[in-house]
């Protein structure tokens, strides 16, 4: 009898491309909104890897209250063995505002023509598109996910609307290409926000089950956001 092991075709399989989200935020500190909606993104749309992203000087609000270095470490420890979550530094070793078109030229240069990037954006963020620089040239190198609540009614600004006649999919898993449509993901946020956080801590009240445990730790170690910060 023939072997079935020997007989058998091998055909060496094409390698797939790369779906890859992006999350950029101060995360000052990162919390469980922001790691369950990362989560459930990550799972729905399949990625293989989600990049949070901290920002260094964000052009669109005020400083962080903490530095780089502890922002990061919180994004660090919250993440570790999480996958498909990643934190993405580079942001931060950039002496410059955190562009978001530059950190996706830089992330699209590394990877495969074929690969996939997904930028994921709240809503609020989304509408807010028009002033970041170089917005149009955006989905040049990404999809973009725009984070929608299940029982919004927004209408989005007048200078998005052609925008997304234009480029909007109903269906998230339906975005072909490694870049240039929209889709909207709808997701009910945890009601859980940095500010919120950090006025806990400032009154010297617990975030306990807000952030992850070893984020917790990490600020109580090194007295993080208490009213003498
Ligand atoms: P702050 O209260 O300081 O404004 P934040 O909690 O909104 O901070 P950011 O670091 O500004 O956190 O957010 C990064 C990203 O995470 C943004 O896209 C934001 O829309 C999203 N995000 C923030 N909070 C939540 C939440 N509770 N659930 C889902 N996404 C969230």
């Amino acid at each position: 009898m023939a072997d079935i092991r020997q007989s058998a075709a091998v055909t060496p399989s094409e390698p797939q491309p790369r779906r890859i989200g992006v999350l950029g935020g101060t995360f000052d500190p990162v919390h469980i909104g922001h790691l369950r909606s990362a989560l459930e993104v990550a799972g729905s749309l399949e990625l293989d890897e989600l990049r949070l992203t901290p920002s260094a000087r964000p052009p669109h609000r005020g400083t962080p209250q903490v530095s780089a270095v502890d922002r990061l470490a919180m994004v660090e420890c919250a993440v570790a063995g999480i996958a498909p979550l990643v934190v993405d530094a580079r942001e931060l070793q950039r002496d410059k505002p955190s562009y978001t078109i530059d950190t996706l030229e830089l992330m699209r240069a590394e990877l495969a023509a074929d690969d996939q990037l997904f930028l994921l954006l709240g809503w609020d963020a989304f509408c807010g598109l028009p002033t970041w620089h170089r917005w149009e040239e955006l989905l040049q190198h990404c999809h973009i996910l725009v984070l929608q609540r299940p029982d919004a009614d927004s209408e989005p600004p007048d200078a998005l609307r052609n925008l997304l006649a234009a480029r909007s999919v109903s269906d998230p898993l339906a975005l072909k290409g490694p870049s240039g449509q929209i889709a909207f993901v709808w997701q009910t946020p945890l009601a859980v926000s940095a500010t919120q956080i950090r006025q806990l801590l400032a009154s010297g009240k617990s975030v306990r089950f807000l952030v992850p445990d070893a984020v917790l730790a990490y600020i109580d170690a090194h007295g993080l956001y208490r009213a003498s910060n």
